[in-house]
């Protein structure tokens, strides 16, 4: 048996962020980190396209983001590395009315909130890229301050700071059952340890429904593979251009190092399931979207592909509360193709509500999972 303070299911980055902060919380705790797997770092997170954005259409998601952006644009000042953050840019297009009045909509909520986010017009997007095709387009939206960084490195800076803290990581450890004291969650069973603490935390990512499961609570975070193609050298393209996203098909592009380019979308929601085999047909659409927008893409050669699994939630909002009906099992997970970039809010929010008993960062109501029961959703349009 292991006695420990805290105990966090999941060597993402957002276990990993949590550790970090609650280490910088309180350097005294006794942190674990159980990792199903050899290695931290291979759920999610390996295939996470690093994309850091403002633009969504709701205050909790953009707030998220607020809150994390100083961890991508200062980050060897916070972590004492560097996580490769490209301020690049995001664009969103679109030929639909409804579409772009929400994307007006959702830029006076950003601006509203300080976001340097602005409405475009077909014009104003073509020196973004002189190949993009702009003349069915009604408008878009464009935000100079997203970007992208990398995920891994990210990771990475917060376990190594973590560590110094004490944080002890175990990894081929998967949790198999969570221990309860009738209503209050007091620990965890793996395969070989049983682990004693106050507080478990669940940050099993696209695995996060099964672990409440094992608490006895239900999750309504369902996983879904996402699958991304990086092209062969494009040097035609510049080297730095806006990741665009069409949001008529779900459509994305973005430079990926100097000369490729990553492209996906297309497939949200439509696959269930931990598959992460590359369906090659899929990419039909991703093709034929890629030939409407930017026609030199449909000629392509790709390099390489591969398939990950986002935790989709029906609001496309991660999940970050302590249960009610299990007192001692916090939830940090769900968070819908977001939770890179929002890895740093989370866990500063985390160690404060762990630490503090409540977030005092930002209001987090509109992430709780008894949000669901209240059906008081308020869901994010600004999903591909
Ligand atoms: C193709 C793709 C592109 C993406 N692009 C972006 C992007 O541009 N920007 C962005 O912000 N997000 C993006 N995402 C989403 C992002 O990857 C995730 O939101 C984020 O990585 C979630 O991190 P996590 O720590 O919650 O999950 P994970 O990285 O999956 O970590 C969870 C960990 O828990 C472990 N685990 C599970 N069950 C158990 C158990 N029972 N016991 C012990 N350990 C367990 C798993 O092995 C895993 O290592 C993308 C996702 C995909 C698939």
């Amino acid at each position: 048996m292991t006695t420990a303070d805290v105990v966090i299911i999941g060597g993402g980055v957002i276990g990993g962020s949590i550790a970090y902060h609650l280490l910088a919380r309180n350097p005294r705790l006794r942190v674990v980190l159980l990792e199903k797997e050899a290695e931290v770092g291979t759920g999610a997170t390996s295939k996470a396209t690093g994309g850091v954005r403002h633009q969504f259409s709701t205050e909790a998601n953009i707030r998220l983001t607020q809150l994390s952006y100083p961890y991508f644009a200062e980050t060897e000042r916070i972590l004492g590395r560097s996580v490769d953050f490209v301020p690049h840019g995001y664009l969103f297009v679109t030929t639909e009315p409804r579409t772009f009045e929400q994307l007006q909509r959702n830029v006076t909520l950003q601006q509203r909130l300080g976001v340097t986010s602005r409405v475009v017009s077909p014009g104003e997007m073509r020196p973004m890229l002189s190949q993009l095709v702009v003349d069915d387009l009604l408008g878009g939206s464009f935000c100079p301050d997203d970007g992208s960084a990398d995920p891994h490195g990210l990771l990475q800076g917060f376990l190594a700071r973590a560590r110094e803290r004490g944080l002890r990581v175990l990894t081929s450890e998967p949790v198999v059952s969570v221990t309860r004291d009738e209503e209050r969650v007091v620990g965890v069973e793996t395969l070989r340890d049983r682990y004693r603490a106050p507080v478990v935390v669940n940050a099993a990512g696209p695995h996060g429904d099964e672990v409440g499961a094992l608490a006895g609570i239900a999750i309504p975070s369902k996983p879904y593979r996402r699958q991304v193609m990086v092209t062969d050298p494009l040097p035609d393209f510049p080297d730095v251009f806006p990741l665009i996203v069409d949001l008529d098909t779900g459509w994305y592009v973005h430079r990926q190092g100097k000369s490729a380019v990553l492209m996906g979308g297309t497939d949200k929601d439509q696959h269930p399931g931990h598959d992460t085999t590359v369906d090659w047909e899929a990419f039909e659409l991703v093709f034929k979207a890629a030939g409407k927008r930017v026609p030199p893409l449909a000629e392509a050669k790709v390099m390489r592909a591969y398939a990950g699994v986002r935790d989709l939630t029906p609001d496309y909002h991660g999940i970050l509360c302590e249960v009610d009906e299990a007192p001692g099992f916090y939830l940090a997970c769900g968070f819908s193709g977001h939770g890179f970039m929002h890895s740093p809010a989370i866990g500063l929010l985390m160690a404060e509500l762990i630490v503090d008993g409540r977030a005092t960062s930002m209001d987090i109501t509109a992430l709780s999972l008894a949000r669901f029961k209240a059906g008081a959703v308020s869901t994010e349009s600004n999903v591909f």
